[in-house]
């Protein structure tokens, strides 16, 4: 039977990655029934919406996402597709491997780190309140008067809502992650010595969680000092569980750990529902260029192929994706020596590639 999954290529680079990686996981033998949809700002124009109806509708009936990037504009327009379909699939979890593959240039070898990214609340639950509206004016009045501080009304408020279901299962994912897959310890990300009520709160319920846990080490970070950590003994840590915003920075950092955005995974899962797509944006500039790197959606694929069970499938591409990247030949730009290296091959030409690998 084949597996119903509902396909978004995104916009921007997003349709080209997407090709390329919907042909390397049909090259597996594993056998797919794609539901396209499109979203992002290719419907804009038609629709009035980058996230249309359907497009949620669809991940409803099938439980399954595969999603290229979608391009969200910055300080002004439409609000975060990828946040709208995140929040309205309650995919509480974003997690986002990041792990050494010889051949990648990076400064450090075998990375292997595990970020589990609270992923519906925190500073991204898109309760803002713009600077001139009246909203504004009455939360400044408000707050004045509750904490006896005196606020300028020409500002912006973004609120931090971090709240205890929400952080306790997220620190709970990150702990069944480590018991199913055999990892010692996991690391609980804060600045709770500066926001004592919300991060603290995220802290206390992550000490509470690990209780039940005895079996997996647990520690936490304050998270300037583990970027700090991060970068000088990555090799210390396993498992990181973080709220929204740390988890989203973290997990850019520790893509830079392992050769950068183009290898880079990441899956959005809730409790009913899973969304595969790259860490990485859109890239629009080099839109069309048949130019990007395809690996990180196609290692999001092997991510979507374990929660499938296809495990056998899954290892095939992941090994396929591993010998391309360590012989360096049919790696796009990014993964050369210079960018401007003219031996750098294409998106559609890495899918030839891996799928060779996979044949061979
Ligand atoms: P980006 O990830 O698109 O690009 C950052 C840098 O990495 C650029 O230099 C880009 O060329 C390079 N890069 C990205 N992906 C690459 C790949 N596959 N191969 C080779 N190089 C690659 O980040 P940005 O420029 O900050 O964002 C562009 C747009 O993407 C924004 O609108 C942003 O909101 C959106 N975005 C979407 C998602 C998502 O859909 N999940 C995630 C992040 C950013």
């Amino acid at each position: 039977m084949p597996y119903d999954v509902t396909l978004i290529p995104g916009d921007g680079t997003g349709p080209e990655i997407t090709e390329a990686t919907r042909r390397v996981l049909e090259a597996t033998g594993v056998e797919f029934n794609w539901h396209v949809h499109q979203a992002g700002l290719s419907v804009l124009e038609k629709t009035g919406t980058v996230l249309p109806e359907e497009v949620i509708a669809s991940i409803r009936e099938t439980k399954v996402g595969l999603k290229g990037p979608i391009t969200t504009p910055v300080g002004k327009g439409f609000r975060s597709a990828n946040v709208a379909l995140r929040k309205s699939l309650d995919l509480y979890a974003n997690l986002r491997p990041a792990k050494s593959f010889p051949g990648l240039r990076s400064r450090y070898e075998n990375i292997d780190l595990i970020i589990c990214r609270e992923n519906t609340e925190d500073l991204y639950a898109g309760i803002e309140f713009q600077r001139g509206t009246p909203e504004l004016d009455e939360l400044i009045d408000f707050i004045g008067r509750a904490t006896k501080t005196n606020l300028s009304h020409d500002a912006a408020i973004s609120i931090k809502y971090i709240s205890v279901p929400a952080s306790r299962r997220i620190v709970k994912f990150a702990f069944d992650y480590a018991r199913d897959n055999n990892r010692r310890k996991v690391t609980a990300v804060h600045k709770a010595n500066i926001m004592k009520f919300s991060d603290g709160l995220f802290l206390q319920v992550a000490q509470e969680v690990a209780k039940e846990y005895p079996d997996i080490q647990f520690e936490d970070r304050i998270v300037d000092n583990m970027c700090m950590q991060l970068v000088q003994k990555p090799e210390l840590y396993d498992v990181l569980v973080l709220p929204n915003l740390y988890g989203d920075i973290l997990s850019d950092l520790s893509a830079g750990l392992i050769g950068g955005l183009g290898v880079a995974p990441g899956a959005n899962i809730g409790a009913d529902y899973a969304v595969f797509e790259p860490v990485h944006g859109s890239a629009p500039k080099y839109a069309g260029q048949n130019k990007v790197n395809p690996m990180a959606m196609m290692f999001s694929g092997v991510l979507m192929l374990r929660h499938l069970k296809e495990r056998e499938a899954a290892n095939r591409l992941e090994s396929a994706l591993a010998a391309v990247i360590a012989e360096g030949k049919n790696v796009t730009y990014d993964l050369k020596p210079r960018p401007d290296d003219p031996t750098a091959v294409g998106t559609s030409q890495v899918a030839d590639a891996v799928i060779a690998k996979m044949n061979a």
